[in-house]
């Protein structure tokens, strides 16, 4: 009897697959070999191409949670299959350090309300100083995040968007829009926040989902028409604050007005709202007197009520003619209130157009905390919001109140402190980017956006083409680099630090950085009338700092390299971000009808298990690093990539992690285990025993040429499916040839055959173990994008153990291509008759209750003849994978009803199998039930499956299963890996420690001796 008599040899792999062991001693391991770092520099040197990156700079005012972790994920998978495609990429980190949400967090550090108050407690020199405490704080976060997900992003190399240097560059392209009259100051309707006083871009209106379900008035109310006696226009708002900046009424030119007689008044609205607005204010009685064009009410003029109360608006009367009259205006929508519509250009974007092309003043007697001023007469010092209620007063005061109610609607919120925003005239610096639309528009046709959804979602943002509001009212930003004059009111645009210090009037002294209040306190002489010039007092919105980046984190000469890029991935609400002002502000930079990156990806948010969005308030907030110290990064990443489609939301089921995730890593770890003690034992030599020298001596069977077959399908698909951002679908072609191809289908083909350590068979067990080395390095490698820890781990300790000449780390290999020879379809097909037919087998068997381990005589095959002719190829496998000794084919079915037989059925394929069982058979059938039990029993004991028992004991067994059990004595040795097997009635004649087992509800013992 030959059996393999050798001690095991030292795992390096540990039994079971331990992540989070691994993972530390593997990030131990590239740190220590500088892997990253060495990885970078050699692709940097040695390259089939250059791919442009630049990263999405994360906001440092927080800590990354696990919707972080995805993004920067699904970013290192790219970055590690390309860089094994042969690119180089500059996988850069980069930070956006400045803007409001810095300025609101540090706010919150500091305990501090507001604006003004932030000026007075604590000062800006000071608040500066605090904000780049802060970010570092938070940058530290999120180095440790990329370092336990095992993100090779250089940190040595990130862009810091508050540096001067990052700055100047960054003027640069607000230089370009300035040369081409892009850039400039206007009073300009803008979304405002009272609560961060400041005004926000339209992009920032609605972002992150800021609209919520707010309650405001519904107030229904009478504008008198000048010189009647009772006729009034009907007029409906939720804001009432703003009739005190009233001017004009609107109503639509074409659409059908009516005069309704109500309550002895005269009521103008338009016809098809009569009905329904009566019945909302429960009025019963009413007439409609006259009907009239909308154009025909053009001019009429209206008594504004509240001229006492605003002495300004009466003088502006005298300003223009149409103040307080009706315009036509087609924006009027005539489907909802009264179709006659207030104007307020001071507090509405169509308002302020509609005024501004008719030259009527913009009345916005606000500050910059949204409280009036004294302009607004008896509204001095109140907050916008909180005039509502002194207009209704007002209003009902002179017999102008028909109706006030509260109404729930959408409303946008301020993303970053979600106070309600305000619309108000302001003077801010505009980019006009509406005036490019038609560049942007064609520059986006050339992207590639992988999923329509996402990137319908984008197009219709970008077909708004509205400017671009870029001045923030705040302290913590990269300045907005133009100086006026005082005297004159000429305007100079400075475009570096140096002309900065050139032309100042006092050279600055000391601390001298590109930021308030430093940059301030630097005054310019005036060029036309040689008065001071003082800095306009803005700093950049944030989401310009960030747009820059492909020119400011950049050199000239790897700009010209590296831009446009290849390839970005960022969250789907970058649509309103990021993606979008990289796009305008490279537009602007270089004039052309081009985009600054060929892909973007846009990816969905995640969620918790129950779908619901992440939020503070909810307390569901996963922190990346809190989840990376209980839970592996490679089952984490793994599971993040396969559970949906990038641009899906994912629900982060904790539960999850440890079911499919662990079962496909842990398969793959045990396969590598299982090749490599194998292989070790019978001194395989990949570098000797190689695949092409096991072809030419046809040591490889079907079932190997099939599973490499399958493996060239794998590596297409895969990568296919990684080029259309489908990592899900990737995924799982490894996980399906991983689970069922090689661990369910291939494995128990050859187990048998390395279950030995015969002489004569060992050039066959080595083209097993070529076939498997081949197999499962190429897996290791597909999988590296995925779990780097886990790829890292197995190239390390099986496949450079078994071939020391491989490379330094996984990282180094190149991405698999699939050999088109290697495939064969024919094969495949010859397989899955095989398959089919197997499980027609088991199916039949389950039916008549007979186990797989039982062996049976006989098998018929009935089915149409090329499928009959494709499994005699594989007779060998279909006999021993179905346990029957022989197997015949046919085109028509034999007549079943005959006793002893059981069948299966499935399409044109049938199985019918030879039901009885003679002494042998049950003979063979028992022996394999107790081997089975003698194996678990090894493993509990901890028995490695080289270990060679001296002896087995079976006690406790009856007469006649001795006798049935006689023949087989030397087979199951063999299977138990022991040097004898004795069958015993009870326990006394072995002194071993015995261990009970149930045998078909019949109690056996069995007895180990080492
Ligand atoms: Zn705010
Ligand atoms: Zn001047």
């Amino acid at each position: 009897m030959n059996v393999k008599f050798k001690p095991n040899s030292e795992a390096s792999l540990t039994i079971d697959y331990r992540p989070l062991e691994l993972e530390k001693e593997i990030r131990e391991f590239w740190e220590t070999d500088k892997i990253q770092q060495k990885l970078m520099d050699f692709k940097e040197k040695n390259n089939s191409g250059l791919l442009g990156f630049v990263e999405g700079p994360p906001t440092l005012n927080g800590i990354p949670h696990v919707g972080h972790a995805r993004g920067r994920v699904m970013k290192d998978l790219r970055y590690r299959w390309k860089t094994m495609q042969g690119y180089y990429v500059p996988f850069w980190a980069g930070w956006d350090c400045q803007g409001l949400p810095v300025e609101l967090e540090v706010e919150r550090l500091l305990g501090v309300k507001n604006k003004r108050e932030l000026l007075e407690r604590v000062g800006e020199e000071r608040f500066i100083q605090e904000c780049k405490k802060a970010i570092m704080k938070y940058h530290r976060e999120w180095v440790e995040a990329d370092r336990k997900l095992g993100v090779f992003m250089s940190h040595e190399r990130a862009y810091w968007t508050y540096y001067d240097s990052y700055i100047e560059r960054e003027w640069q392209y607000l230089k370009h829009a300035w040369d081409q009259n892009l850039l400039e100051e206007g009073y300009y309707v803008v979304a405002y926040c009272p609560g961060c006083q400041t005004s926000l871009s339209s992009a920032e209106v609605g972002y992150m989902d800021s609209y919520q379900m707010v309650e405001d008035p519904s107030l229904y109310f009478k504008f008198k028409v000048a010189n009647s006696k009772n006729e009034y226009f009907l007029v409906w708002t939720t804001m009432p604050f703003t009739l005190v900046t009233d001017t004009m009424l609107a109503v639509h030119p074409e659409a059908e007005y009516v005069k309704v007689k109500v309550r002895g008044e005269t009521w103008i609205m338009v016809k098809p709202r009569v009905e329904p607005v009566m019945q909302e204010l429960g009025i019963e009685k009413y007439e409609v007197a006259e009907t009239v064009q909308g154009k025909s009410l053009e001019g009429t003029k209206y008594d504004f009520p509240f001229k006492d109360l605003i002495p300004k608006q009466a003088e502006l009367e005298g300003l223009h003619e149409l103040v307080h009259k009706v315009v036509l205006e087609d924006f009027v929508d005539v489907a909802t209130a009264t179709g006659v519509v207030h104007q307020s250009p001071g507090n509405g974007e169509e308002d302020f157009f509609a005024a501004q092309k008719r030259g009527v003043p913009i009345f916005a007697p606000f500050d910059d905390e949204v409280k009036f001023t004294p302009d607004a007469g008896a509204f001095n010092g109140l907050f916008a919001r909180d005039a509502d209620a002194k207009v209704v007063e007002e209003l009902r005061k002179r017999g102008l109140l028909v109706e006030v109610k509260t109404v729930k609607h959408e409303y946008p919120t301020c993303w970053r402190s979600h106070h309600k925003l305000v619309w108000l005239a302001r003077k801010e610096y505009f980019l006009r980017t509406d005036k490019i639309n038609s560049k942007v528009l064609e520059a986006v046709e050339q992207v590639k956006f992988f999923y329509d959804s996402p990137r319908n979602r984008f197009l219709a943002f970008l077909k708004e083409g509205k400017p671009w509001c870029i001045s923030r009212e705040r302290v913590w930003g990269a300045p907005l680099p133009i100086w006026k004059c005082e005297k004159c009111g000429a305007k100079t645009f400075v475009a570096s630090k140096q002309e900065l210090i050139a032309k100042a009037i006092e050279k600055p002294q000391g601390n001298f950085e590109l930021h308030k209040p430093w940059v301030d306190r630097i005054t310019l002489r005036c060029e036309k009338c040689g008065g001071t010039m003082h800095r306009e007092d803005f700093v950049l919105d944030t989401w310009h700092n960030s747009g820059a980046s492909p020119y400011a984190r950049y050199s000239d000469e790897e700009f010209a390299k590296y831009v446009p890029v290849d390839f970005l991935t960022e969250a789907i609400d970058q649509t309103r971000g990021w993606a979008n002002s990289l796009l305008l502000e490279h537009v602007i930079l270089t004039g052309k009808a081009e985009s600054p990156y060929k892909a973007f990806l846009f990816q969905g948010f995640v969620q918790d298990a129950k779908g619901r969005k992440m939020s503070k308030s909810l307390g569901n907030v996963v922190e990346a690093n809190k989840l990376l110290e209980k839970y592996s990064a490679d089952i984490c990443r793994f599971y993040m990539l396969r559970k949906c489609s990038p641009e899906g939301s994912v629900n982060f089921d904790f539960n999850e992690l440890g079911r499919r995730p662990y079962q496909v890593l842990s398969t793959l770890h045990h396969l590598s285990r299982f090749l490599l003690q194998n292989a070790e034992f019978d001194g395989f030599n990949p570098k000797k025993a190689t695949l092409e020298k096991a072809k030419r001596e046809k040591q490889l069977k079907k079932a190997d040429y099939w599973l490499l077959s399958k493996l060239q399908e794998a590596i297409e698909n895969c990568t296919s499916k990684l080029e259309t951002c489908e990592f899900n679908f990737a995924l799982a072609v490894l996980e399906d040839y991983v689970i069922e191809v090689i661990s369910r289908l291939y494995v128990p083909m050859v187990r048998k055959e390395l279950w030995t350590d015969d002489p004569e068979t060992l050039s066959r067990r080595l083209a097993v173990y070529a076939t498997l080395f081949h197999v499962l390095k190429t897996v290791t490698l597909l999988f590296n994008p995925v779990t780097p820890y886990l790829s890292e781990a197995l190239y390390q300790r099986v496949y450079k153990k078994l071939d020391p000449t491989l490379a330094s780390s996984v990282n180094f290999e190149s991405w698999p291509k699939p050999d088109k020879k290697t495939r064969s379809k024919t094969l495949e097909e010859e397989f899955e008759a095989l398959f089919k037919c197997v499980s027609l087998a088991y199916a039949a068997r389950q039916n008549a209750k007979l186990k797989r381990r039982w062996p049976l005589n006989k098998m018929v095959v009935v089915a149409p003849k090329d499928i009959c002719e494709a499994l005699h190829t594989v007779e060998d496998l279909l006999l021993e994978l179905s346990n029957v000794k022989t197997a015949e084919y046919v085109q028509e079915a034999p007549d079943v009803s005959q006793e002893g037989w059981i069948s299966a059925v499935e399409g044109n394929l049938q199985v019918l199998l030879d039901a009885h069982r003679d002494e042998g058979l049950l003979g063979e059938g028992l022996m394999r039930d107790l081997a089975r039990r003698i194996q678990a029993l090894r493993k509990e004991l901890g028995y490695v499956p080289t270990d060679v028992l001296e002896a087995v004991h079976v006690g406790d067994l009856e007469k006649e299963n001795i006798a049935l059990l006689q023949p087989y004595l030397e087979a199951m040795a063999e299977l138990v890996r022991a040097k004898k097997v004795q069958l015993h009635t009870d326990r006394k004649e072995a002194s071993a420690e015995w261990h009970e087992t149930q045998l078909d509800e019949k109690k056996v013992s069995i007895a180990i001796i080492k």
